[in-house]
């Protein structure tokens, strides 16, 4: 099973709505979105309604027991998070929590203990296709846990034989990134042409080189900014990297979006554009 992971360097380049029309023009089964802080993917089909869900537990955070606090404010000396207050007694801020276990180790009465909480959901559906997928609950960390848990949800439930899966990474180049880019065979990286565009790529580009993926760019809503896009262009040349496709701007996808369709449905500039980068890319990747 070939793995390709969508990314992009930052966010609104048109990843996810790439990820989907690749998904749903080439019937593939298993798919995961892996975007665990923004998770979206689902929106774009309409069919995954039924679903399992479990609890994610992400780092443990202390907890203090007041009946065994003896205010000796160690704890909070310690803490180098700035987690631990003092308002008549001590107590603990979740959401600075790092879960480093130091006040536990520290505390003279044993008063503080390291417990389990739930950081978010992950989901899975599974039919004829299986989708993996999660969501974070506000304020907590360890996304890179999450979206390697959302990785093995899916590659447990697809068998080998399947020719193909799509992942739907993060936008960034932090810790979900890099924990999507793990073990997959391509990286479709997708940018666009703007200042931040550029920069973003070429970063997004260090970081999947490093985990020697292979690498090909699709320039999307390349004609809003030609010069951009050459430039584009000639950095890949210079860095070896395959540019697979570059998309016009077309007014029609936000629409066809916002209709809950997929422009790869219809006929238009960017839809044809898309079909030819994708026959491109399924070439190339040999499935
Ligand atoms: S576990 Fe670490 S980060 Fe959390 S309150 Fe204790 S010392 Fe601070
Ligand atoms: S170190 Fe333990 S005993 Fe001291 S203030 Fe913190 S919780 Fe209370």
């Amino acid at each position: 099973m070939k793995k390709i992971l969508v990314l992009s360097g930052k966010g609104g380049t048109g990843k996810t709505t790439i990820s989907s029309a690749l998904i749903k023009l080439y019937n593939i089964n298993a798919f995961a979105d892996c975007d665990v802080d923004a998770p979206n993917l689902h929106l774009l089909f309409n069919d995954f309604t039924d679903y399992e869900e479990s609890n994610y537990f992400g780092l443990k955070k202390a907890v203090i027991n007041q009946e065994k606090c003896i205010l000796c404010g160690l704890c909070l000396e310690k803490c180098r998070f700035d987690a631990i207050k003092y308002d008549k007694r001590y107590s603990i801020l979740l959401h600075d929590c790092e879960g480093c276990g130091v006040c536990e180790y520290v505390c003279p009465a044993q008063a503080i203990s390291m417990n389990q909480y739930v950081n978010g959901y992950l989901r899975l559906y599974k039919n004829e296709v299986v989708f993996s997928t999660a969501t974070l609950k506000m304020g907590s960390g360890t996304t890179g846990m999450l979206v390697t848990k959302v990785k093995k949800q899916l590659f447990d439930n697809v068998s080998e034989k399947e020719i193909a899966c799509i992942i739907d990474g993060s936008p960034g180049i932090g810790c979900p990134v890099i924990a999507s880019l793990s073990g997959v065979d391509y990286a479709l990286l997708v940018t666009e042409p703007s200042i931040s565009g550029i920069s973003d790529l070429k970063r997004i580009v260090k970081v999947s080189k490093s985990f020697n993926t292979k690498i090909m760019v699709c320039i999307n809503r390349y004609d809003e900014n030609e010069e951009i896009t050459n430039r584009i262009k000639e950095y890949c040349n210079e860095e070896n990297i395959f540019v697979v496709g570059e998309i016009p701007f077309d007014s029609k996808v936000i629409e066809y979006l916002n209709m809950g369709k997929s422009f790869i449905d219809f006929d238009g500039k960017a839809s044809i554009a898309t079909k030819n980068m994708f026959e491109i890319l399924i070439k190339n990747v040999g499935i």
